[in-house]
């Protein structure tokens, strides 16, 4: 048995409030627990998006009754709302800005709107920006003109790691993320995840070439976290004729780092600090009292959705084998998973910025 420090993931779609027959705080929190992580930052593209005070109400009060770990919620970057957010910056986790797709409340149809949000949003905390490929170049060259910390989400492409790479080494203030599906699939692994189900492998950014995923190996030591972008559809969602892109990861994520780990692919260090030290820090996060996960290192087992607590009742990782079992997360003290079952009540779960 191996101890290691509760996981923090950066980038979770809890989908409450709005889209509860997906995944809501209960169970969102309950895939978490199950995968060793105990913090989740939710991200704010809920309905409605999280993007002003009442919102940001409306997700913390379903998180306050239901969560089981830790969390933060996201607010969301829109046109008209640049001059409200930094007072509720304390509050958040940071701001998420979504600088390819536009929808609803969050788009930000042109660079004359990224720029107040750049200039008001207190540079305490990062600017977390979806932002692919040149897109990417652009968001990194708006860090570098308002001297300001920049997080880029879930990087998959060998063009965005070297370019984070010689912006990280020209002192721009550049951190980056990437997500397990980017690092273990490939495009070439669409048709076995799908099942003749095309919409299964919709994910966005989506997966990249054999080479790009290499490069993300070969250059392991310029990302600083992972994470999962759990982004829960049903199954009924993805086998529609209009699938939603987005794959659960949640309860996957530290199998399949562990298994990285045994097969000499990934050091335990690199696994904690990317799953844990950096993630704390980018985002300034507490840590957490007393707690921690039992691993048994050497148990190894077969991902199935039929086990998962994730209301998607899905994974791209089905009958994967994997070596390194999650037995026991402790969580503040509390024992919050044990032998396959959540053992904290909804609402044990804090808000870490509201202490
Ligand atoms: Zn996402």
């Amino acid at each position: 048995m191996i101890r290691l420090p509760g996981l923090i993931d950066p980038h979770v779609h809890v989908r409450e409030p709005g889209q509860t027959h997906k995944e809501d705080w209960d169970t969102a929190t309950s895939a978490a627990l199950a995968g060793g992580v105990t913090m989740i930052l939710a991200m704010p593209n809920t309905k409605p998006p999280i993007f002003d005070s009442s919102t940001l109400d409306l997700a913390l009060d379903a998180a306050k009754q239901k969560a089981r770990c830790d969390y933060v919620q996201f607010v969301g970057a829109g046109p008209d709302n640049a001059d409200i957010l930094p007072s509720l910056a304390s509050k958040a986790a940071g701001l998420k800005m979504y600088l390819d797709s536009t929808f609803g409340e969050l788009r930000l149809d042109d660079m004359t709107l990224w720029m107040p949000h750049f200039q008001n949003y207190p540079k305490d905390y990062p600017l977390v920006l979806h932002s692919e490929s040149r897109t990417m170049a652009a968001g990194i060259l708006f860090a570098a003109i308002y001297d300001r910390p920049v997080h880029i989400a879930h990087i998959s492409l060998k063009e965005e790691v070297l370019l984070i790479k010689t912006a990280k080494e020209r002192g721009i203030k550049v951190t980056c993320e990437v997500c397990p599906h980017h690092l273990f699939l490939s495009e070439d692994d669409i048709p076995s995840i799908s099942h003749g189900h095309p919409g299964r492998g919709e994910v966005r950014p989506r997966l990249a070439t054999k080479e790009d995923v290499d490069s993300l190996w070969t250059n392991m030591d310029v990302i600083d976290c992972f994470a999962t972008d759990h982004a829960p559809h049903t199954l009924e969602e993805k086998d529609s004729d209009n699938p939603p892109p987005g794959f659960p990861g949640l309860e996957t994520l530290l199998p399949l780092l562990l298994t990285a780990v045994d097969r000499g692919r990934l050091t335990m260090d690199d696994l904690l600090q990317k799953a844990v030290v950096n993630t704390r820090k980018i985002f300034k996060l507490p840590e957490q009292a007393e707690t921690w996960v039992d691993v048994d290192e050497n148990a190894e087992y077969e991902i199935k959705a039929e086990n998962q607590f994730t209301r998607c009742g899905w994974t791209p990782f089905e009958g994967w084998k994997v070596k390194g079992k999650v037995r026991k997360v402790v969580l503040r003290r509390q024992t919050a998973f044990e032998d396959g079952k959540i053992r904290v009540e909804q609402g044990y779960g804090q808000n870490i910025r509201e202490q």
